[in-house]
């Protein structure tokens, strides 16, 4: 009897410890949107056909006085957990778009959604504020989601994707092949574009089951008219493969890393 009130104790002050500390990286995290302390870096997209740009990707960093720049994957998760990613993720939006206006027309910016902005009723509106604020035009922003969006209350989910296909953005699924049943989502929602994750490019060329998907992605993307994106490519071997294979566009190390805003400007007007 003893014990398993000691126990409960003991799980008391962890489940106190752990709020404690969710609270703090709250607490840095609101600091770090109000100190503006967030930024975006942009990577190119590749024409594979015409090897120039056709679009940039917007990814977070997080520069902060104390621990300098710290990766998404360090503190979306908090931020996803906390809620923060709602405000975060219209700055981003904000961001974004007003960047994107001041690139030549034919560059499109990718922005990512994270799944916990879908569960917010504001979602549809933010991304129409960042459009009129910025006056980009809405063709030339693309959302970039994961299949874990569709994975929760798929019917909401779906005509929350067809209402933000309204304002007349694209709507591109992200990292594709690494969730549970990409196949179905891809006929239940009109994507105009799918970009294969990367680990099936980690291990290629040699690799004779990512060559086999990949392949296979490129068929069914060209089938069903979308455009096919591919990340994660570094190396020559690569990048003769995603060729070969048809894929429209590509992204990865071999032609950018992810740039601060003033450099990805410079290589846009100067193609590789
Ligand atoms: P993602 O959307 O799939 O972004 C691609 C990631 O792959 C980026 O990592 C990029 O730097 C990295 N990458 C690009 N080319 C290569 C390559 O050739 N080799 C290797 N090894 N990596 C490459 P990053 O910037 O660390 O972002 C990681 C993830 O964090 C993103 O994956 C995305 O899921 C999330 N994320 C980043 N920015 C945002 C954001 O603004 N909002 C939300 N909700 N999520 C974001
Ligand atoms: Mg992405
Ligand atoms: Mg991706
Ligand atoms: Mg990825």
């Amino acid at each position: 009897k003893s014990s398993g009130r000691g126990t409960y104790k003991r799980f008391d002050a962890a489940m106190h410890a752990e709020l404690q500390a969710h609270q703090q990286v709250k607490i840095a995290l609101k600091g770090a949107l109000e100190r503006n302390e967030f930024e975006l870096h942009y990577q190119p997209l590749i024409s594979l056909k015409s090897r120039r740009v056709t679009g940039c990707e917007a990814l977070l960093r997080w520069r902060s006085p104390e621990r300098g720049m710290i990766a998404p994957s360090d503190f979306i998760p908090t931020a996803e957990e906390t809620g923060l990613i709602v405000p975060i993720g219209k700055w981003i939006l904000d961001q974004a778009c007003r960047q994107a206006a001041s690139w030549p027309e034919h560059i499109s910016i990718a922005v990512n959604l994270s799944p916990v902005q879908f569960r917010h009723r504001n979602l549809v509106k933010a991304v129409a504020d960042a459009l009129s604020a910025s006056r980009l035009d809405p063709a030339r922003l693309q959302l970039e989601i994961t299949e874990s969006v569709l994975l929760d209350e798929s019917e909401h989910n779906r005509q929350l994707l067809l209402e933000l296909r309204g304002l007349g953005v694209k709507i591109a699924m992200d990292d594709f092949g690494t969730g549970y049943s990409s196949l179905g989502y891809l006929r239940s929602f009109p994507f105009d574009k799918i970009k294969v994750d990367q680990a099936f490019v980690r291990d290629l060329p040699h690799g004779k089951e990512s060559l086999a998907i990949v392949r296979a992605v490129a068929g069914l993307g060209h089938s069903l008219g979308m455009t096919t994106t591919i990340e994660g490519i570094e190396t020559e071997d690569q990048l003769a493969i995603v060729n070969a294979e048809g894929f429209h566009e590509a992204q990865g190390y071999i032609f950018s890393r992810p740039l601060p805003a003033s450099e990805v400007s410079k290589l846009i007007e100067n193609p590789l």
